[in-house]
């Protein structure tokens, strides 16, 4: 493996994961259904998805499994969660927690923000089986996993000293040392008032965590911080659970998880991932999996974070774009370099996958050697459907901008019938229904209308030209005021005319053609700067002074249409 040159960063575990020589192999990754789980999830739970394509291909047996963690605790709630309900549901565990919205019919808060997450995997063509922690801690197997840790409670402590001891100031050792010498690696919820932690006013979270281990009876003693009950449970109640620590190397040890990938967070040296990997090799003698850690994703500038601040679900994405450019822009990236999803560039997305796909069906000629293998092992891994013999037909997202925008002027029928011509045949244009178009029109519009949200909120104007410059937003408005036709000079005004003859005239016009007869009738017949003549059009059209470029624009829109919107602005001029 020593200085392979790897075609795709996804080699690398690949590779490592071969080393293995397994015929059965398990991926996973984790959730807490703590609020809307925000597109961010989507990073590693692709990146799995990937590995499980790869060697499927391979022929080898997968399990791919997301842990929704429902048996953690409530520490704090989302900002839209009612207050009232936070009082009375902190500190207990998310699976015993009632679906904070009214009607809804979920069995726990946790099943509603979980379902709601996982409901959105097949549309990002990722296939998991999920297993739901708290179900899991009902299970036998996972509960001798409670016992394992109870007899070895001094050798667990022992392998969190070393690892996290060194990373401590005097202050907190002072406080980690003393915190050990009670320390018992399970918690309990409690008989009485059914939580597992309690939290103080300052914020300090004190775990209802068990105070003595009864061996030969094999149940536990607890003291409840929340409500002072004092209560013992068997380590077979369902009502225990492993520290975190210790909960995840237990869950690699039970499904003999082959690599997981996490957050740079858990990754760091000392952090639970090594704790994780010694506990899991030393307590319950499985070697672990191969570790792959992650940077965050972002949006914009932005961090996301489940519990405050902006949320912007995979749901949400899916309204937008189309979920095969967010599998390549994960798949694209090395996982240790930061991803900012910027919705504003779904057109570049869009451009880059268009020039891969290209590549791959041998339309377009790489650069290189190194890219052609990059995007031939990168495209397959970005699909949600079947990779097809020939390149999908697809309607330009460039055009749907246009005609997206244009549904207050043009009827369905006439703007499939203007998305679809833009096709090359006949069978290729029978290929998109009038009812896909829709969809498609739909989810531009919302993107064009997210843009819009984006750049009344950006305070840099330098930022918003930017990206006004490279997406063609506009309004057509119903009506154009008089007031800004009565600013039009008689030379512009002599100028439509002039246009409006031509464009009556003359049919099957192309872009350049429209562009070079209004400069021709800026210069050469009414004497004025081109930039007059486009404005004129605009204002027009637009109410505005500027806007995409002319010829392709007025191609777009209906003729009838145009041709009355001229006659109404020319003939009230004239009266
Ligand atoms: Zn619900
Ligand atoms: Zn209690």
């Amino acid at each position: 493996m020593v200085n392979k040159l790897l075609v795709h960063w996804l080699e690398e575990t690949v590779d490592k994961i071969s080393e293995r020589n397994l015929t059965e192999l398990t991926l996973s990754t984790g959730k807490t259904p703590s609020g809307h789980v925000h597109i961010g999830i989507l990073r590693e739970t692709i990146i799995c998805d990937a590995l499980r394509r790869v060697f499927e291909e391979k022929g080898s047996k997968i399990n791919s499994y997301l842990f929704m963690d429902d048996f953690d605790a409530a520490k704090r709630f989302p900002y839209y969660i009612d207050e009232k309900f936070q009082k009375e549901y902190l500190g207990k565990p998310f699976a015993l927690i009632p679906c904070p919205f009214e009607n809804c019919g979920c069995e726990s808060y946790g099943t509603h923000f979980g379902n709601e997450l996982i409901s959105t995997f097949k549309y990002f063509g990722i296939k998991n089986e999920i297993i739901w922690s708290y179900r899991l801690y009902q299970k036998k197997e996972m509960q001798e996993k409670i016992k394992i840790s109870l007899d070895n409670t001094n050798q667990i402590k022992e392998i969190l000293k070393k690892y996290i001891l060194p990373t401590l100031d005097d202050e907190r050792k002072k406080l980690f040392k003393e915190t050990q010498k009670t320390w018992i690696p399970v918690m309990a919820i409690c008989d009485k008032c059914e939580k597992i932690q309690d939290r103080d006013k300052d914020g300090t979270i004190h775990p209802n965590r068990v105070t003595k281990y009864l061996n030969k009876e094999q149940e536990v003693l607890y003291e409840c911080p929340a409500c002072g009950y004092k209560g013992q449970l068997s380590i077979y109640s369902g009502k225990l659970k492993l520290n975190w620590r210790i909960d995840w190397p237990a869950k690699w040890a039970l499904f003999k998880t082959t690599c997981e990938p996490a957050g740079k967070d858990h990754s760091v040296k000392g952090g639970a991932y090594d704790t994780g990997l010694e506990i899991c090799q030393k307590i319950f003698k499985y070697e672990g999996p191969i570790k792959l850690p992650y940077e965050w994703l972002r949006l914009g500038e932005q961090d996301m974070k489940t519990s405050k601040g902006i949320v912007f679900t995979p749901q949400k994405y899916l309204e937008l774009a189309d979920p095969e450019l967010y599998r390549m822009l994960i798949l694209r990236t090395n996982p240790m370099k930061h991803i900012s999803l910027r919705i504003e560039e779904i057109p570049q997305y869009y451009d880059y996958y268009e020039k891969m796909e290209n590549i791959f069906y041998s339309l377009e000629q790489p650069e290189s050697k190194e890219e052609f293998n990059f995007y031939k092992y990168l495209y397959p891994l970005t699909k949600v459907n079947d990779i097809l013999d020939t390149k999908p037909i697809r309607i330009p997202l460039k055009l749907l901008i246009f005609l997206s925008q244009m549904q207050n002027i043009l009827s369905l029928e006439k703007l499939y019938k203007k998305g679809i011509s833009s096709l090359r045949d006949k069978e290729s244009q029978n290929s998109i229904s009038i009812n896909e178009f829709k969809f498609l029109l739909r989810r531009t519009e919302n993107w064009v209308n997210e843009v819009k949200k984006l750049i009344d909120i950006i305070k840099d104007d330098k930022v918003k030209r930017n990206i006004l410059s490279k997406i063609d937003i506009f309004t057509i408005p119903e009506t154009i005021d008089n007031d800004l036709i009565k600013n039009l000079s008689e030379d512009q005004l002599g100028g439509l005319m002039l246009f409006r003859s031509y464009f009556m005239q003359n049919n099957d016009l192309d872009a350049d053609s429209i562009q070079n007869k209004i400069f021709t009738i800026a210069k050469e017949e009414q004497d004025i700067p081109a930039r007059k003549m486009f404005e004129a059009f605009y204002l027009v059209l637009l109410g505005k002074k500027f806007g995409p470029r002319l010829g392709a624009f007025l191609l777009m829109l209906d003729k009838t249409w145009f041709l009355k919107r001229l006659n109404q602005i020319l003939d009230e001029n004239h009266r």
